[in-house]
């Protein structure tokens, strides 16, 4: 008979650690997501520590928009008009060259807002002008440099972080921890959760180029002949990405960067001598494009947001938006019930947790279907076809009926599900 070999178990020494501090939420992660979410929780008189794994909040490789849901979102908070006080450029179209002429699909000057534009902003200003009005609120804690390691948990139940920084390992208790760590959250991984992944067809090249003072404003952009061209205006520059069928990269590597050039320059031949300025792979960053979503954001002490929770494909670039508007429906719901606990040193109920999952996990499935839809009607179509994109003419004649032409505005300037910061 065969008996079953007790399992070997291998434990690393528990590491010594430095302290242990309490809080009522941790919010592991200061991007968009965890950064209103911070605000949000200390401006309701909740105990939060932010933990964010980067000494500072620089970041190039990186979304720089706010869309006007975030603005709204902003202005209630009254931050908006200081906000804007801030350099930035505002795009209110999008406008594709293409075969049959220019096309403009978003025009979110037709919005009824205060605010009918994308706001460009470098998201380092965004982030730092966040947690600066954070920190005016004594509850709040922020941990640069911090970079989580390891749950705390007992009887299945998620009691904090350890994370690591310069002076050594810490601890943070919490009635709550909030992964807001992003696409490749660790946190999600300690707290068991797989994603479910969607592979989108392109992977995109991320890149700068300098821009002259005669250049247009706003955004360029082609598509067809097998690629994809975007440039983005940032004022001293141009952000382009270039993209590409997914899994080529290496191909393309291996024929060199002047067919990089040569792709680029096709689809947008006045910024042909501006290409010729990437003279190295090492200027440019490649984005693997990835959509995926968590099919469980929570468990006992322990909330998922952000891209954390779902990987938004960058088609609308509404990754952002998306991890906003988790952060005010997580606030609003959990403000109260947070309080509570603080108050009265009692755990936060599970289903307080499932209902930020039940508001946010809809419109997220809807808009994921929604970019599925463009990247396979339009983009897979694009980038295996020899020609520049032409949209279909009925297309066209949609988006001339006025109530028509005003839904891709608003999806991309609201997403499906508008939200509001509860007073
Ligand atoms: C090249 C590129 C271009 C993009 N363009 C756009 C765009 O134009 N518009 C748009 O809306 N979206 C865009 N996105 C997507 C957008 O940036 C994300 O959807 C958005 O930033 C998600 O916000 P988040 O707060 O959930 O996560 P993130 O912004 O990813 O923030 C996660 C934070 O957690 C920190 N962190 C990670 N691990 C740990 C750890 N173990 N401990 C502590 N901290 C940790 C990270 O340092 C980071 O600051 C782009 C993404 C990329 C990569």
């Amino acid at each position: 008979m065969q008996t079953e070999r007790p399992v070997e178990k291998h434990y690393e020494a528990a590491p010594a650690i430095g302290d242990v501090k309490r809080t009522t939420c941790c919010v592991v992660g200061g991007g968009p997501g965890g950064a209103v979410m911070s605000l949000l929780l200390a401006r309701a008189g909740v105990d939060v520590t932010l933990l964010e794994a980067h000494p500072d909040f620089d970041r190039e490789f990186r979304g720089d928009t706010l869309h006007p849901s975030v603005m709204e979102i902003l202005d209630q908070l009254g931050l908006a008009g200081r906000l804007l006080e801030l350099r930035h450029t505002e795009l209110r179209t999008f406008t594709l060259q293409t075969a049959s002429g220019p096309f403009t699909p978003v025009d979110l000057g037709r919005l009824d807002t205060k605010y009918p534009y994308i706001t460009m902003m470098p998201q380092t200003s965004f982030l730092e002008f966040v947690t600066g009005e954070a920190q005016r609120y004594p509850n709040f804690r922020l941990v640069m440099g911090a970079r989580v390691r390891d749950l705390v948990e007992e009887d299945g139940v998620v009691r904090g972080v350890r994370y690591e920084a310069e002076d050594g390992l810490h601890e943070v208790r919490a009635v709550l921890t909030i992964g807001a760590d992003g696409r490749g959250s660790r946190v999600r991984r300690l707290a068991g959760f797989e994603l479910v992944k969607t592979s989108p067809p392109m992977d995109v090249l991320w890149f700068k180029l300098p821009r002259e003072k005669d250049d247009p404003e706003g955004i360029v952009g082609r598509i067809g002949r097998g690629h994809i061209a975007i440039m983005l205006d940032r004022e001293d520059y141009w952000q382009a990405g270039y993209v590409i069928p997914k899994g080529t990269y290496p191909e393309l590597r291996r024929e060199g960067i002047e067919a990089l050039h040569r792709g680029f320059a096709e689809l947008i031949p006045e910024f042909a001598d501006r290409i010729e300025l990437l003279k190295d792979w090492q200027q440019a960053s490649l984005l693997s494009v990835e959509s995926s979503r968590c099919p469980r954001w929570y468990r006992p002490g322990l909330l998922l947001i952000g891209d954390a929770a779902h990987v938004m494909s960058p088609v609308g670039g509404v990754g952002i938006n998306y991890a906003i508007q988790d952060a005010v429906v997580a606030a609003n719901v959990l403000s109260g019930p947070l309080g509570e606990s603080q108050a009265r040193l009692v755990d936060l109920e599970v289903r307080h947790l499932a209902a930020v999952q039940r508001r946010r996990e809809l419109p997220t499935r809807l808009i994921q279907r929604a970019q599925a839809l463009i990247q396979q009607q339009v983009l897979a179509r694009a980038l295996s076809s020899k020609e520049l994109f032409a949209p279909p003419p009925l297309l066209r004649l949609l988006l001339r009926i006025p109530l028509v032409r005003t839904i891709p505005s608003r999806i991309v300037g609201f997403g499906f599900w508008p939200v509001r910061v509860k007073e």
